[in-house]
């Protein structure tokens, strides 16, 4: 099928990004990499009546270092983040997890920000920003706001930005030493989006856990902080009646989704798999530091 009619504005600055997301609202959508924009006009799933085409604003680019956190700009196309040599010293879940987005095709044109903003439940970058504590930058005519992760992922593409706002970078803390990350996903293929996935952030002391932030994503709506998985791991050594505890937590801490992916009864047990796996992988990793 082809597009509905919209209009099209090549932005020139962020003000004239503001001014029409204040004129359009909820019928304006940002144009970034198109890479899932365009499906979706091209599929009829939205009728926007403008894109506004923000890939000429240089202040919504790059990726820098500084204040214990990594800036990465909302127009950093996922290529660039996979090949940044800040994203691989400072932020390495990031680096585990880009190979898993997508083909090389769509990561030469997809980019971060587009991936947060959009908020599907199946992408990797929401999960770790989320896992690593990152923070969501964003401006609109009315000023910048900052939101944590965790207060920024709704639900199914939800997220807490308002319509006349636009994402302009995403702060993520660099990760500390004698931290480990582990990243995994079960995808049917790979570079397809993933049917259970995990961004696994931890501190492990010796054959203890100090405190781990186990984010889920694709089984679910959104992104999901494990909260009674974590309790249940933090400050306990790797055994198996912790693996138990986390794996039996995970009843509660997820809501797994049916689809044409598989029942929600199967997501739970793909999730709990991973989770054995990435504790395992984990520890492997904290001792051989
Ligand atoms: C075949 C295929 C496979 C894919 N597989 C994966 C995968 O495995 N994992 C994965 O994570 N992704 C996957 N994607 C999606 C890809 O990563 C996209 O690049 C990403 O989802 C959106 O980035 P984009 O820059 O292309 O955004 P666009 O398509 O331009 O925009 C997506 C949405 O976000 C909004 N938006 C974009 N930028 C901003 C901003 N700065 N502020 C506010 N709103 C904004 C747009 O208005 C739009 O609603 C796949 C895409 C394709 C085509």
């Amino acid at each position: 099928m082809k597009a509905p009619r919209f209009s099209y504005v090549r932005a020139e600055s962020l003000e004239q990004v503001f001014e029409l997301l204040k004129q359009y609202g909820e019928d304006a959508r940002i144009l970034a990499g198109g890479q899932s924009l365009i499906p979706t006009l091209n599929m009829r799933l939205s009728q926007p009546a403008i894109l506004i085409d923000i890939n000429r604003l240089d202040m919504l680019k790059g990726i820098s270092a500084g204040d214990g956190a990594v800036r990465i700009g909302a127009l950093a196309r996922h290529a660039e983040v996979a090949e940044s040599p800040v994203i691989a010293a400072r932020l390495p879940l990031i680096a585990a997890a880009m190979p898993h987005v997508a083909h090389v095709a769509v990561r030469n044109r997809g980019t971060f920000g587009g991936s947060v903003a959009l908020a599907d439940p199946a992408a990797e970058m929401p999960a770790c920003v989320l896992a690593l504590g990152g923070t969501l930058v964003v401006a609109g005519a009315r000023g910048r706001r900052e939101i944590a992760a965790e207060d920024f992922f709704r639900g199914l593409y939800e997220t807490a930005r308002e319509p006349d706002e636009i994402l302009v970078e995403v702060r993520v803390p660099t990760e500390a030493p004698g931290t480990v990350s582990v990243f995994l996903e079960l995808a049917q293929r790979h570079g397809d989006f993933a049917i259970a996935g995990l961004a696994c952030h931890a501190r492990i002391e010796g054959d203890t856990v100090a405190d781990a932030r186990l984010v889920y994503f694709a089984s679910e709506d959104r992104p999901r902080l494990a909260k009674g998985a974590m309790a249940a791991l933090a400050g306990k050594a790797w055994n198996d009646g912790t693996r138990a505890a986390v794996i039996g937590a995970l009843t509660d801490d997820l809501d797994p989704m049916t689809n044409l992916d598989g029942g929600a009864a199967m997501k739970l047990h793909l999730q709990r798999v991973l989770t054995g796996r990435a504790l395992d992988a984990a520890v492997a990793q904290a001792r051989a530091a």
